[in-house]
């Protein structure tokens, strides 16, 4: 099973990659994480922390070879995941031109539907406990802290991220819909669209998935 996932943010993105790889076996490769991978001593490495470090993004050319790369590894063959791949049309061309010359097949592309609201709320409500890690959302009503402000296990007060913010949120969400529109139309077009309900917990997102998925392995 090979899929492509495709959400706009706090869409709970990486917790369903995360679920495919511990409980279905599926290789999470995610191109922020590829591109981390790069030897920051290397030329690619440091021409990539160069393009960063002016805030703008990698070029599709760089993505695309060490997506190509990633992909002919021997632990993809049972299944894999692309997370935040491909993110628009250029990048759908290079994934199937990859595919062919690798003889490679995606099965589906997974649509994390969420509201604009529902994303923001979750963004803007989140918070984190400094001590154990655990994250809480004063906003959703799903997860929120028994004392406000508060860890339910630590007794320590909760911090959030900096880019939590709604600024850095409308910004990353226009992106996403002015690329990945286009993308979700044409994967609908060719059939292989899944759409999934992401406006309630991970675990309700993921048995959608696994239910159609295990559908069609019958
Ligand atoms: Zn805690």
């Amino acid at each position: 099973m090979n899929l492509i996932l495709i959400a706009p943010p706090a869409a709970g993105k990486g917790t369903l990659a995360s679920k495919l790889n511990s409980e279905l076996g599926l290789v999470c490769i995610s191109a922020g994480e590829l591109l981390r991978g790069v030897d920051p001593e290397s030329d690619l490495g440091r021409q990539i922390r160069d393009i960063q470090s002016r805030r703008e993004l990698v070029s599709d050319d760089i993505t695309n070879a060490l997506m190509k790369e990633r992909l002919m590894k021997d632990d993809i063959k049972n299944g894999f995941v692309l997370d935040g791949y491909p993110r628009h049309m250029p990048q759908v061309d290079a994934v199937n031109k990859m595919c062919e010359e690798l003889n490679l097949h995606i099965d589906y592309a997974v649509f994390l539907d969420v509201s604009y609201d529902l994303a923001l709320k979750r963004t803007l409500g989140r918070q984190i406990c400094p001590n154990c890690k655990k994250t809480y959302n004063k906003l959703t009503g799903v997860n929120a802290p028994k004392v406000d402000n508060m860890c339910d296990d630590c007794n320590v007060e909760l911090t959030t991220r900096n880019d939590d913010n709604e600024e850095t949120f409308k910004k990353g969400f226009s992106s996403y819909e002015k690329n990945c529109g286009p993308v979700i139309e044409y994967y609908k077009k060719l059939g292989m669209l899944v759409e999934l309900d992401a406006s309630k917990d991970p675990e309700y997102t993921f048995n959608q998935l696994k239910n159609i998925i295990e559908g069609k392995n019958d």
